[in-house]
């Protein structure tokens, strides 16, 4: 199979560094499966998307097998920032119009907070502690020019969404919590923070104490045959499956099927994890919220202080996942946090993690069927806690037809375009990542 990026990018050891892995034991799995199997629903891909169908699809008596080519949630799932938020597409207004007609940016904004409750809902479910924080999400203005850009769009966003947006000017920032080299705020009371591998591992156990069925270390090369009879090939195994679902996002192999080839564009995020902070080193930057936040930049920054105090701090990644850039984002990374939170300069990094998120052409995610029996979720734009997890239950709803009471929003079906620059479309984002810094800059 053949992938957009590098092999160094499915390594292990960009992610052997999570803090997430830290906070909890791997999970028990069973043995990969061998020789001919059968199921009803096969679902490619163990993490959000993925382990969120399984949950209802298997909720509803279905017969379904979980596949994942590591473990589950070794993809973005287990890597993330734990925002659970607002997000997942980067198309504007207008661009939302051509997709969903009139309605498009009513639908989108309203599929994004459909997404954001659905996962505060089935938390409420999960018998686990996530480490849940923060009321809403923050936005920091990085100049006193976007921050006058805020108070234009205040209202608004509130109105877009049904809330009220709160403003903080920049002389309040300090007593709100906000220290740091920022110009103003604007808070959505929408989202928290969350421990993305606790609110994985407790989503697997779940879907597999439903019925689900897992075989992990299980990648599938081939997907042949049509709906109602398709054939998964992968080293050691054949499944049959009436249905199938893929939940590959940055993960996907170009050429498993041919309506992925050139549609997806995998992009890396990184992730610093301090080691936590004490109460003089939180004074003295003048950082006491627990808001998940982020800054008005293109290429923005996102931050949010942990529970247990250490602060965690996450930007765009590289574009090769060779050592030698590995390195690059490294040093850019601890530049950025210090640039913005001077007072940590010399604070210890104790954890540090890089993974693939997922663009699409149209700029949404693609969330529905590729074919006659064969669906996906794909390309949250960065921002897949709530939205892959919607999705994951959005195509069970599909499948099932069974109604969730779910909105599914037509801009989200729509076939997924291909991008002009083939296989340099990964190296031509250097360029836009050259000029939005610019952008950033004045
Ligand atoms: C560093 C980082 C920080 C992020 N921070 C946030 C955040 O704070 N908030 C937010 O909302 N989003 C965030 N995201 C994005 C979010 O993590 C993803 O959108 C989301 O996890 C996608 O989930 P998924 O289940 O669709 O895909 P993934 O979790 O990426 O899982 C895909 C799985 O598919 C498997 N797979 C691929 N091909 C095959 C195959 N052929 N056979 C079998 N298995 C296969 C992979 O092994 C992988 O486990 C971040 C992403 C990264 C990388």
């Amino acid at each position: 199979m053949r992938y957009l990026w590098e092999s160094a990018a499915f390594d292990d050891a960009l992610a052997a560094r999570s803090f997430w892995r830290s906070t909890s034991n791997a999970p028990d799995l069973p043995a990969p499966l061998r020789g001919r199997q059968k199921t009803d629903v096969a679902i490619i891909g163990a993490g959000f998307t993925g382990l969120n169908a399984a949950l209802h699809l298997a909720r509803q008596g279905r017969d379904i097998l979980l596949l994942d080519a590591r473990s589950p949630y070794w993809g973005a799932t287990g890597r993330n920032g734990g925002f659970c938020c607002l997000g997942g597409a980067k198309a504007s207004d207008a661009a939302l119009r051509k997709l969903g007609g009139a309605a498009g940016p009513r639908d989108w904004r309203r599929t994004e907070m459909a997404a954001v409750h659905y996962v505060d809902d089935l938390l409420a479910q999960l018998d686990a502690d996530v480490d849940r924080h923060s009321q809403g999400e923050t936005i920091l203005a990085h100049t006193p020019r976007a921050f006058a850009r805020l108070r234009r769009t205040a209202d608004g966003l509130g109105r877009d969404y049904g809330v009220t947006a709160q403003l903080t000017p920049f002389e309040d920032m300090e007593t709100q919590g906000f220290g740091g080299r920022f110009y103003g705020a604007l808070t959505l009371p929408i989202g928290f923070g969350l421990n993305p591998q606790k609110y994985a591992q407790a989503l697997l156990g779940m879907a597999l104490a439903a019925g689900a069925g897992l075989s992990p270390f299980t990648e599938i090369t081939e997907i042949a045959g049509q709906d109602g009879d398709f054939t998964l090939i992968g080293a050691q195994v054949q499944i049959q499956a009436r249905q199938v679902i893929l939940a590959t996002n940055g993960y996907s192999a170009e050429t498993l099927l041919p309506e992925l080839t050139n549609r997806l564009l995998p992009v890396q995020s990184s992730v610093i994890v301090t080691r936590p902070l004490t109460a003089g080193e939180a004074a003295a930057q003048g950082w006491h919220s627990d808001q998940m936040a982020y800054d008005t930049r293109a290429l923005l920054h996102y931050f949010r202080r942990l529970p247990d105090g250490r602060f965690l701090f996450g930007m765009r990644g590289g574009l090769s996942a060779r050592a030698g850039e590995q390195r690059a984002v490294s040093a850019r990374l601890r530049r950025n946090f210090t640039a913005l939170f001077p007072a940590w300069r010399d604070v210890d990094i104790s954890h540090e993690w890089s993974g693939l998120a997922c663009l699409t052409r149209n700029l949404v995610p693609f969330i529905g069927a590729l074919r006659p029996g064969l669906y996906a979720g794909l390309g949250y734009h960065g921002n897949g806690v709530a939205m892959g997890s919607y999705a994951g239950a959005l195509l069970a709803q599909q499948i099932s037809g069974q109604d969730l009471g779910l909105f599914h929003p037509a801009l989200c079906q729509r076939p997924m375009r291909r991008f002009a620059m083939g296989r340099a479309r990964r190296i031509a984002m250097r360029a836009v990542y050259a000029g939005l810094g610019i952008v950033d800059r004045v």
